[in-house]
């Protein structure tokens, strides 16, 4: 169908509309205006981006009335077709602004339009007969220097650098283009080559590795998968060291091979230096693909750079955190989701999207592949996999035949009888700890940081105060002696001593990253000790440096967070210790079970995976717990299996949705009677489709002078929910000093 007048195009603006605003497009734009372009609009006089969203389309106004597109800013989509419809789903299905999501999608410095810095080049086009030659070097003989230069180069040169060198003026040079003698081409200028310094030295041996049979099944399931070209999950259960990586890296390979590119999603990039080394082994060194990593501490050129040569198609694997999954990647196949487990996946500010389920959807509208890998898949993905929506493919051993690390428990509840008071690393730790150093062998010590409320733990028996409501642990509140129930709002007056067992040791707290430190550094007054926290992951090289010294074997004892241990193969590491495997059994967190798992088997592979067989000592206050016994032997099924029936019983997620809508303000008693109010007007309104529960104070009940409480919705059905809920909440105005804000799908409690 042809079309009389202007074409109209549907725009998404990036500031402040949520709504779509109809453009009309200039004759010369016409042919760069496809969905997901970035172009400039005038609004209320002013210059803003906005987003294509539909081309060609009928307004609801005259079309004379509308304005004019200004400029396209970039000459590729900033949201591929799949982005542009995934935007959309996550917009409802997150409540969240269209506006907050497309800015998550598409980088500042690319929203701002920042240009990509071109450079001009030149190259011989077809040069003229010698006659024409000749006439040229007498008549204009600088446009002869220039010609004949250019003859003699193998490759395109940088037109600045010639016409300064030659002393060819611009005009002699536009003449010699205008007559079609010579080209001019417009080329981005990379800056650091989005290729930077990550890996680099860390490329481990590249010796060509055979696939072993689970490994060749799990990438036949895979390569299958493709070669279908439908849309499907599969879940990689794979223990540690099971060579899950190398079964990506064949996945890649067939999706390149099929012209498709790749998005491959770690939990955090500087973490996973190794794996970004052998990304580049495989597929940069020889030339074949440019690995794109994508990742905070990128500048806002090489920002732009990376994402420009995503957009363009010139660099079709990128890897890289949560954001990642945004990358305008054309023909999208495959996306991998290392670790699927991690609650790093989550975002924890609006849009709060969980970057493991916008891979899967976004792989749907792609029909791509998606791969969730982990050795301790989540209870989510289990049972997807389990119930036949997912594929489910094992490696259920450890590459050659390397044995597990032996688990042993320290039972803390003794080491305190033993020692009369308080202890934090226990005979057998500080003993294992000295035979390590002495056979110049490494060791790392992880710290459980998830907790930061005090439960109430008995010391002697393990005793663990719960909601009889909720089967969450209480927290303990020093200043009016209380135990309170996050979830539901239970109170009651804290013991003084323990209900099951009279021992007065029912008051825990936490430790800290510091305090084991110094503790260590007390036990092996000989060994270089080093902590890793949350300042040094916050910079770059100092991470760097100290995972680096660490291979070197210029440490001996690596303190920090569970963060360090993601990923990381150190074959010299044969003592992990983890120092308080209890704490997220104690907070109020209905997936503290599943965290504890987790983080035991996940710490567990950190051990023994070089030659050397690897030991791990694990400290807790409840040895005969659930996760504690299945985590010893590291069973996955037996662990899920029964984690499942509790979620069940209680219709936790996945068996319903979970929302946590929280309410925070200066004011105590204003949040909390708005709140009140709030979750009675949803009880009557939308009782129905949902369990409301609370409100109740958050577990951290003040932050930055603002108190907080929240609302859990359970619900079977999340979009229409959510929907109704916004609703609500346009229709029901909250004071100026009262805020709120929605998380669907939370992944963690504060
Ligand atoms: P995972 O990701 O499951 O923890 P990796 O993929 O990192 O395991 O593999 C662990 C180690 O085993 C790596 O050093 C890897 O190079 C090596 N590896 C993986 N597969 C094989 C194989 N088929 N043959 C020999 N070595 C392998
Ligand atoms: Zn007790
Ligand atoms: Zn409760």
């Amino acid at each position: 169908m042809s079309r009389t007048g202007d074409l109209v195009v549907a725009v998404w603006p990036l500031a402040g509309f949520d709504k779509l605003l109809h453009y009309k497009v200039p004759q010369k734009l016409v042919d760069g205006m496809l969905p997901g372009v970035l172009v400039q609009v005038p609004i209320l006089r002013q210059q803003r981006g906005a987003v294509v969203r539909e081309v060609d389309v009928i307004p609801d106004v005259p079309v004379a009335r509308l304005k004019y597109v200004s400029a396209i800013v970039h000459p590729h989509p900033v949201l591929t077709p799949d982005l542009v419809r995934l935007a959309e789903w996550m917009s409802a299905y997150y409540a969240a602004s269209r506006e907050a999501v497309i800015e998550a999608m598409i980088p500042a410095p690319v929203r701002r339009g920042v240009g990509a810095k071109i450079e001009k080049y030149l190259a011989l086009a077809a040069p003229p007969d010698a006659d024409a030659l000749e006439k040229l070097a007498r008549k204009a003989p600088k446009q002869h220097a220039l010609l004949v230069f250019l003859k003699q180069q193998t490759r395109p040169v940088k037109k600045g650098l010639v016409l300064t060198r030659l002393g060819v003026s611009a005009q002699a040079c536009a003449t010699l283009v205008a007559r079609g003698w010579i080209r001019e081409d417009a080329r981005v200028a990379t800056r650091v080559a989005y290729a930077d310094d990550f890996g680099g030295h860390e490329i481990a041996g590249q010796k060509p590795i055979t696939l072993n049979a689970e490994q060749a099944a799990a990438a036949g399931a895979i390569q299958d998968a493709l070669a279908s070209g439908k849309f499907s999950v599969q879940l990689l259960c794979g223990v540690t060291g099971s060579g899950k990586t190398e079964v990506y890296l064949d996945a890649m390979q067939a999706a390149l091979a099929g012209g498709g590119s790749v998005i491959f999603l770690v939990p955090e990039v500087a973490l996973t230096p190794q794996t970004v080394g052998r990304l580049r082994a495989r597929f940069a060194q020889h030339g074949l693909h440019d690995v794109v990593v994508w990742h905070s501490h990128l500048s806002d050129g090489e920002r732009l750079d990376a994402w420009d040569a995503l957009a363009s198609g010139r660099a079709r694997i990128v890897v890289g955190a949560r954001s990642a999954v945004f990358a305008p990647v054309p023909d999208l196949r495959l996306v991998i989701v290392d670790e699927e487990h991690e609650p790093a996946y989550k975002q924890d500010e609006t849009p709060r999207y969980h970057g493991r389920d916008v891979a899967v959807y976004r792989a749907m509208l792609a029909r791509a592949v998606c791969v969730l890998g982990s050795a301790t898949p989540s209870v989510e993905s289990w049972v997807n996999a389990t119930s036949g929506k997912y594929g489910l493919l094992r490696l259920t051993k450890r590459v050659d035949d390397r044995k597990l690390p032996l688990i042993h428990i320290v039972d803390m509840r003794k080491e305190i009888l033993k020692r009369k008071g308080a202890t934090t690393v226990s005979d057998v730790l500080a003993e294992k700890l000295r035979v390590r150093f002495e056979l110049k062998e490494q060791s790392i010590l992880f710290i459980n940081r998830r907790g930061y409320s005090s439960s109430m733990v008995c010391r002697v028996c393990g005793y663990v105060a719960e909601c009889d409501h909720c089967s969450i642990a209480m927290t303990y509140h020093r200043t009016d002696e209380t135990l309170k129930c996050h979830l539901c709002g239970e109170q009651r007056a804290a013991p003084v001593r323990c209900p099951e067992c009279g021992s007065p040791e029912v008051r825990w707290r936490g430790l800290g990253t510091q305090k084991v430190e110094e503790i260590v550094k007390r036990i092996l007054p000989a060994a270089r000790v080093v902590r890793i926290d949350a300042d040094a992951m916050s910079q770059k090289n100092r991470m760097r440096e100290l995972l680096s010294e660490f291979r070197l074997g210029k440490i001996d004892v690596l303190v920090g967070t569970q963060m360090i241990g993601k990923g990381l193969d150190f074959p010299n590491v044969t003592l992990v210790g983890l120092v308080d495997a209890d704490l997220s059994l104690h907070v109020p967190d209905f997936r503290a079970n599943e965290r504890t798992f987790q983080l035991m088997v996940q710490v567990a592979g950190r051990a023994g995976r070089g030659d050397r067989a690897g030991e791990v000592v694990v400290q807790t206050f409840t040895p005969h717990s659930m996760p504690i016994q299945y985590g010893r032997q590291a069973e996955v099924d037996g662990f899920l299996t029964e984690e499942i029936k509790v979620r069940e019983a209680h219709q936790y997620p996945p068996f319903r949705h979970l929302v946590l809508q929280l309410f925070r303000g200066p004011n105590a008693e204003k949040v909390a009677y708005f709140a009140e109010h709030w979750a009675r007007r949803v009880t009557e309104l939308a009782g129905d489709v949902v369990e409301i529960r609370g409100p109740a104070p958050c577990p951290v009940e003040k932050i930055k002078d603002h108190y907080r409480f929240q609302v859990w919705y359970f619900t079977p059905a999340v979009t229409k929910f959510v929907a109704r809920l916004e609703k609500l909440r346009s229709e029901f105005p909250l004071p100026d000093d009262v805020f709120t804000v929605l998380d669907v799908d939370p992944t963690s409690v504060t």
